[in-house]
């Protein structure tokens, strides 16, 4: 079966009430290509609005980060119960910038992927290397690492939750887009390590995005790679292109 092609919107800590409800307005409005699974994630104040703005079919609602334990004393956290209480579905982690900016281990994010699965979510869990790492020749061997950890927490059934999104760091919010050959490149060395160590079935079903400065000029051509199944994206998510890199095979 074809892997149908996605499209993240990270927002990140960016937005107000009014800037989110434009952005939504836009989607609702948009002619977006129907083979494409459309997923926005805005900052966790403001969930809830976007699920209320929404109205186009085909379009998910997904939180940034989500903590694993189910509750208790863990000030300024949300849980995956929660999450799932307030009718999201979806939740990103393991991004760059928890991993850098708040310490977020291989293992840590593993951790709370699992949990996140076990409490209903999917899942776009992402990875990728720094530049030194890249610049040193280890760019495959730290992605490889990263999904050790986690494989490591999932059994069979969990990875059709999982969405990959490989993020190089240099390339997020930098405007330095990976080439079409770099991108391709690591896609495929990751759909090589899934059929090498989980299985053929997860390694032809699971969508790899790229993510790290995609726009809608560089989009279309990411987007005929045959590894790249979409894309994560940040800082355009928040402006019309948003709608070009949906519609980045029409
Ligand atoms: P960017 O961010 O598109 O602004 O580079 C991508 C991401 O961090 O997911």
């Amino acid at each position: 079966m074809a892997r149908k092609f996605f499209v993240g919107g990270n927002f990140k800590m960016n937005g107000t009430k009014e800037s989110i409800k434009a952005i939504i307005k836009g989607l609702n409005e948009a002619q977006l290509d129907p083979n494409v699974e459309v997923v926005i994630a805005p900052p966790a104040l403001y969930l809830h609005l976007a699920q209320s703005e929404l109205k186009k079919p085909g379009v998910e609602v997904s939180a940034q980060n989500v903590f694993d334990k189910p509750n208790g004393a863990f000030t300024g956290e949300i849980s995956v119960a929660q999450l799932k209480d307030s009718g999201i579905n979806w939740t990103i982690l393991g991004h760059s910038e928890r991993r850098t900016l708040f310490g977020e281990t291989d293992e840590v994010v593993a951790s709370k992927t699992k949990s996140a699965i076990d409490g209903g979510l999917s899942v776009i869990w992402c990875c990728g290397e720094s530049l030194q790492e890249r610049e040193s020749g280890n760019t495959v061997a730290v992605v490889e690492r990263q999904l050790a950890a986690l494989a490591a927490k999932l059994s069979g059934n969990d990875w059709s939750k999982i969405v990959i999104a490989y993020e190089p760091i240099w390339a997020i919010g930098t405007g330095k887009v990976a080439t079409v050959q770099q991108a391709q490149e690591v896609h495929e060395a990751i759909r090589k390590w899934l059929r090498a160590n989980v299985s053929d079935a997860v390694a032809d079903q699971t969508r790899i995005l790229y993510g790290g400065s995609v726009n809608g000029k560089n989009c279309k051509d990411l987007a005929k790679e045959k590894d790249i199944d979409g894309f994560l994206v940040g800082g355009a998510s928040l402006k019309p292109e948003f709608i070009d890199i949906i519609n980045s095979n029409l």
